[in-house]
C-alpha cells in the first residue's frame, strides 16, 4: 500500500464529511455524482447532499432505491394501465428498462391482457420530496486547488444546486476566498475531529432561471450551453433521485484480517492506523495484506438509522398475488 497521498486524503476526508452531515443535519449525502445537463460527465461533484422537503415521506414510502426518470417522465399515469410501449418517447430498449427498473422499486406495476403488458403508476410521484441540493467540493489541500476554481465557477453559473459549498481541510486566507467565486460557500473540515466551521456562507443559486453550462474548454476557445429552467428542473430530479438510491457507502469493504469497520461505516485499517480506500488501497499488493473476513458491516442498516433515508419501506403497490409479477 502506498503512503497516503493526495487522492487517498481526499476519499477520507470525503467520507469524514458525509458521516459528519450525516450526524449533524437531516440532509442525504451523496457521493461522486454527475451534475451537468448537457455533458453530464463533464462534472462530477463530490458530494450532492438532499435536504428533505415537505412531500419526503411520500417519496421514502416508495422505495429505496432511485426511480427512473424515463419513468417519472412517461406517460404511465395512475389510472387505468397503458400499453407499456406507447408511454414511452425513447428506445424500445431503454423503455424496457426504464419499466424493468419502475416495477421492481415498486413505482409501476403492470399486467397482462393477452400477449401485451400494460402498466400503470402506484402512485402520483411527490415533486416536492427533496427542498434543496447542496453541492460540495472537496479540496482538503487548498495548496494543491487542481480545477477546483472552474468547478465552482460552472456550478454557479449553471445553477443546479441550490447552494455550492468548498470544503477544506487548510487555513482559509483572504487570498483563497478572492480567486473563488464569491456564491461558492466555504468550510473548514478536520476530518479526525469532525469539526467543522463556516468560513463563508453560500449565496442561495437561481435554480429556477436558465443557466450556462461549461461544455467544453480548449486552448483558443470555451463552449457554453445555455440550459433552460425546464431542464435544469429534470436534471435536479434526476440527481436528487440518484443521490437518494445511492448515498456515500458505495465502496466494498476489504477480505482483510486488518480491515474494520468505524461505527458509521468507513473501511479502516487497523495496520495503518487510518480510513482506507479499499479499491486503490486493498489490493494483493498491498504488503499487510492478510486474508480473511470483511468486515461485518450492514452500510444499509447504518444509513437507515442515521438518515431520513428509509431501508425497506412497506411500499405503495396493492400486493395481490399475480398483478405486481409479470410471468
Ligand atoms: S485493510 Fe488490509 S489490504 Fe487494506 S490497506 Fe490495510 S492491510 Fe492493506
Amino acid at each position: 500500500m502506498p503512503a497516503s497521498d493526495d487522492r487517498t486524503r481526499e476519499f477520507a476526508f470525503e467520507l469524514a464529511l458525509c458521516a459528519h452531515l450525516e450526524a449533524e443535519t437531516e440532509w442525504l449525502p451523496a457521493r461522486q455524482l454527475g451534475a451537468a445537463v448537457v455533458a453530464p460527465g463533464r462534472r462530477i461533484v463530490d458530494i450532492c447532499a438532499v435536504v428533505p422537503g415537505p412531500r419526503f415521506d411520500e417519496r421514502t414510502a416508495i422505495t429505496a432505491d432511485t426511480i427512473p426518470t424515463r419513468a417519472i417522465e412517461s406517460d404511465v399515469g395512475v389510472g387505468e394501465a397503458v400499453y407499456w410501449r406507447d408511454a414511452f418517447d425513447c428506445s424500445r430498449e431503454a423503455a424496457r428498462t426504464a419499466v424493468d427498473r419502475a416495477v421492481e422499486s415498486g413505482f409501476f406495476e403492470r399486467e397482462r391482457r393477452g400477449a401485451r403488458e400494460y402498466v400503470r403508476r402506484t402512485t402520483r410521484y411527490p415533486e416536492e420530496w427533496f427542498a434543496e441540493l447542496v453541492g460540495v467540493e472537496n479540496k482538503p489541500d487548498l495548496d494543491a486547488p487542481g480545477a477546483l476554481e472552474r468547478q465552482l465557477r460552472t456550478d454557479v453559473s449553471l445553477g443546479l444546486f441550490d447552494r455550492v459549498v468548498l470544503a477544506t481541510e487548510s487555513y482559509v486566507t483572504r487570498a483563497h476566498l478572492n480567486r473563488l467565486p464569491e456564491e461558492a460557500g466555504v468550510w473548514r473540515f478536520d476530518p479526525e475531529t469532525g469539526d467543522r466551521t463556516v468560513v463563508r456562507e453560500p449565496t442561495p443559486l437561481r435554480t429556477d432561471r436558465p443557466g450556462v453550462e461549461l461544455v467544453e474548454e480548449r486552448p483558443l476557445r470555451t463552449d457554453v450551453a445555455v440550459v433552460s429552467a425546464a431542464e435544469k428542473a429534470r436534471a435536479r430530479r434526476r440527481l436528487a433521485e440518484r443521490a437518494y438510491g445511492k448515498g456515500w457507502r458505495t465502496y466494498e469493504f476489504p477480505a482483510c484480517a486488518r480491515a474494520d469497520a468505524t461505527a458509521d461505516g468507513r473501511p479502516r485499517c487497523s495496520h495503518f492506523g487510518r480510513v482506507v480506500d479499499p479499491a486503490r488501497e486493498c489490493g494483493a499488493d498491498c504488503p499487510a495484506r492478510e486474508d480473511g473476513d470483511a468486515p461485518d458491516a450492514d452500510v444499509a442498516a447504518l444509513r437507515d438509522t442515521r438518515t431520513p433515508w428509509v431501508r425497506d419501506p412497506a411500499g405503495v403497490v396493492r400486493r395481490q398475488s399475480g398483478l405486481d409479477r409479470f410471468t
